[in-house]
């Protein structure tokens, strides 16, 4: 081998390929990533790195399990169970397969995952194999995400029930709900409308992180705000409202200090681009028509008549659509329209006032 990094993952995928073990790059990064204790990013970053032999040992042993050498081994303890575990995540191509067995066996063995460690090196027993054997069934042949299996999902610090009826909830929408309290924040008692609540992610932190603020929630879908509702009450949020509406059909109330929503975005002509997850999903929190731009028409076009004087309309988009957004936005008589990013640097929010006359 030689020592540069790029040489190595190149190396390693070659490897892998002779051998015919699928996911041969998706191996290579998930063995990488654990022995230089680096993020996937970081190896496209750090190719000019000079590896030592230690780290180059290391690297090639992980290589050979991978390839079915070394398996004189048969797991007993935790750390052995462990890696096997992630081994095989890797090999049937699931991606977060570090985060995801440690998911697993910190739940399989009721542990924080961060003490897991200190269960290396006990024995595994019957019930917990049994246990992790019918979780990687789900994963693996279903393509379950490890969020409905376990029902849930942490959002913005707090632990969301989540199942089939709602989306779940993603990193890159805590960047709107951050953008949303700032919105309201020098606003006394503000009123907020979540539109699509889903899992209640949106509508709920905010009612968390603003106890001033009263904030109603809807969806269109009834299961959906089963699993809200259900939220709220296990989060003890007692300042929202939840409420079953096809975009603004039942809401009386016209007074808003902020209107927010992450509506569904995704084109028709997108499904193909979509991570494995999201087929388990329901359609109804995906799908937009008009090229995912039709909820931006809808809710932009009513949502005028909502708002008090100098009240926002803000809306998670996708990260192709903020320009168009915008567009509609003014076209809609909304001033100061803005574009922002998430933490990946991509377009995820437009919002704008309403000024009054
Ligand atoms: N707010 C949640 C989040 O950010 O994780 C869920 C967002 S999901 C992309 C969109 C939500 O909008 C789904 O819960 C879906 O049921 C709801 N929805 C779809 N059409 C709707 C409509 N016409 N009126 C109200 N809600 C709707
Ligand atoms: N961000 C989600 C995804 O990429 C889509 C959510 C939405 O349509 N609002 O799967």
């Amino acid at each position: 081998m030689e020592d540069n990094l790029i040489d190595i993952v190149n190396k390693s995928i070659e490897y892998l390929k002779k051998n015919k073990i699928n996911n041969p790059r998706l191996i290579v990064e998930s063995i990488i990533t654990d022995v230089l204790k680096i993020n996937k990013l970081d190896i496209y970053t750090n190719y000019d790195r000079k590896l030592n032999d230690l780290e180059k040992n290391e690297i090639r042993k992980k290589l050979k399990e991978y390839n079915g050498e070394n398996l004189e081994i048969k797991p007993n303890t935790v750390k052995e169970y462990f890696e096997k575990t992630k081994i095989y995540l890797d090999k049937k191509g699931i991606p977060e397969s570090n985060m995801i067995t440690n998911i697993i066996f910190s739940k399989v063995l009721d542990t924080d995952m961060s003490l897991l460690f200190t269960k290396y090196s006990s024995i595994v027993n019957e019930e917990a194999k049994e246990k992790i054997k019918s979780i990687l069934k789900k994963l693996v042949e279903l393509r379950l995400p490890i969020q409905y299996i376990f029902n849930e999902q942490i959002f913005y610090g707090h632990t969301f029930y989540v199942d089939k009826n709602v989306l779940i909830p993603r990193l890159d929408t805590e960047t709107v709900v951050e953008k949303a309290l700032e919105l309201i924040l020098r606003k006394n008692n503000p009123i907020v409308l979540d539109i699509g609540t889903g899992s209640g992610a949106i509508g709920i932190t905010i009612a968390i992180e603003n106890s001033e603020s009263k904030v109603l929630a809807t969806d269109i879908s009834e299961n959906a705000l089963t699993v809200s509702k259900k939220n709220a009450q296990i989060l003890d949020v007692r300042n929202i409202k939840f409420l079953k509406s096809n975009l603004f059909e039942n809401i009386e109330y016209r007074n808003f200090d902020l209107i927010v929503s992450n509506p569904p975005y995704i084109s028709n002509g997108e499904q193909e681009y979509m991570s494995l997850d999201t087929v388990h999903e329901p359609e109804l929190a995906l799908f937009a028509e008009n090229e995912g731009l039709y909820f931006y028409y809808e809710i932009a076009s009513e949502a005028i008549n909502y708002l008090n004087n100098e009240g926002y309309l803000l809306f998670e988009i996708g990260f192709k659509q903020g320009l168009k957004v915008k567009e509609i936005m003014e076209n809609y008589g909304f001033k100061d329209v803005n574009i922002g990013k998430d933490l990946t640097g991509n377009d995820r929010y437009v919002y704008g006032i309403k000024k009054g006359n």
